[in-house]
């Protein structure tokens, strides 16, 4: 499964709630969205995976071991780039992504390699179907989360989106996990076909145990921009007249929530991940991108080639990262221009905020 922090405009609102607050980008914190085939059981409506430029390659445990020694603290590639000593990573996080990561048999492997080598956090997202008995195979203290996708309460909701079975597959991994003592999260991707049953999903997270859930914004990349994208769009007016219930829902029952930011609030900065934050998200074919807006696009700041981190040349994604545009996301303008609203001056209404910047309530 593929649930990196993704999230684009689509004129959807922030719904800043009382008590909630700003995932501020932290300095010296890293982290790498590592997908580690591009394969998957499923064929997600929303799916961003695109083979043509993200490879087919499923990576053996020697390389994923590798790859994950190129982000660790102590990397002076990485390191010598701008940032000051102050803001040199002590950890790395890890999210193992797909295609769907338990599909590849070295998933064990490599999240035992990314303790070994000292990684903060270590997160599987995963569609739930779990395979090559992924929960035997590693301990709960090895794995921080086995985040879940889950788009709908119900088979009807959720299965024409992911397909026919993922409900019941997904729903009985995340009882499997939680019954064994796993930590359990849940991703749920709004867009226009479910944002009706969001306030359906705090009941029945808490009723399977779960304690984190991540409601993200369907980007129009991958899949949806193939299969007709501006159908599934979601409109600011339905997301700023849901999301806030469903989050103060989800703390009552103690379950901590994050949701994209969308727009940058007034009293904020603007601020790109792209140069204040330290993201990497890595394709099996090589491909290492810093803003994930830019992945349907071979603009990618740096590859792995000989089992070396290698900087690319000009023009790639950070070339563009330090245009300042009124409209705030420089990518966001770029490639989806049509989600940017003007007034009479030509004035964009509001900044659009970098996909990566949540807000965020905990639970009392
Ligand atoms: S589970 Fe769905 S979104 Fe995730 S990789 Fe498979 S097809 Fe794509
Ligand atoms: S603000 Fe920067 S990192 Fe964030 S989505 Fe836009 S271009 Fe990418």
């Amino acid at each position: 499964m593929q649930d990196e922090p993704h999230g684009s405009a689509n004129n959807a609102g922030n719904g800043r709630l009382p008590g909630s607050r700003t995932v501020e980008f932290q300095p010296g914190t890293r982290n790498l969205f590592f997908h580690i085939l591009t394969r998957c059981n499923l064929n997600c409506m929303h799916c961003y995976i695109n083979q043509e430029q993200h490879g087919t390659e499923t990576l053996d445990a020697a390389t994923i071991k590798r790859w994950l020694g190129l982000f660790v603290k102590g990397n002076d590639f990485l390191e010598n780039r701008g940032i000051s000593a102050d803001n040199v990573p002590e950890k790395t996080n890890v999210i193992f992504l797909g295609g769907e990561p338990t599909l590849n048999p070295a998933l064990a492997d490599g999240i035992r390699a990314a303790r070994a080598l000292g990684y903060g956090s270590v997160t599987v997202d995963t569609n739930g179907y779990l395979f090559n008995d992924i929960l035997h195979k590693v301990r709960p203290e090895e794995v921080d989360y086995f985040s879940f996708s889950l788009d709908g309460s119900t088979p009807e909701k959720n299965d024409p989106i992911r397909g026919s079975g993922s409900f019941e597959a997904c729903t009985a991994g995340i009882r499997q996990a939680v019954q064994m003592g796993f930590g359990v999260s849940s991703i749920f991707t709004a867009s226009s076909r479910n944002i009706d049953d969001l306030p359906n999903m705090p009941e029945l997270l808490h009723d399977m145990g779960v304690r984190r859930f991540f409601i993200q914004i369907i980007g129009i990349r991958g899949n949806s921009a193939k299969k007709g994208g501006a159908e599934l769009q979601l409109h600011r007016k339905r997301w700023e007249t849901t999301v806030p219930d469903v989050v103060k829902r989800c703390a009552e029952l103690g379950i901590y929530v994050t949701w994209p930011s969308v727009y940058v609030p007034d009293d904020r900065q603007f601020a790109c991940a792209g140069i204040v934050a330290d993201n990497y998200f890595v394709f099996p074919n090589g491909r290492v991108y810093t803003c994930p807006l830019c992945e349907d696009y071979p603009i990618h700041t740096y590859e792995i080639r000989d089992g070396m981190l290698v900087k690319r040349p000009p023009i790639n994604e950070q070339d563009l990262y330090g245009l300042k545009i009124p409209e705030g996301c420089v990518m966001n303008r770029i490639l989806h221009p049509m989600n940017i609203e003007y007034g009479p001056d030509g004035t964009p209404r509001d900044r659009v905020a970098c996909c990566m910047l949540k807000e965020e309530l905990i639970p009392a």
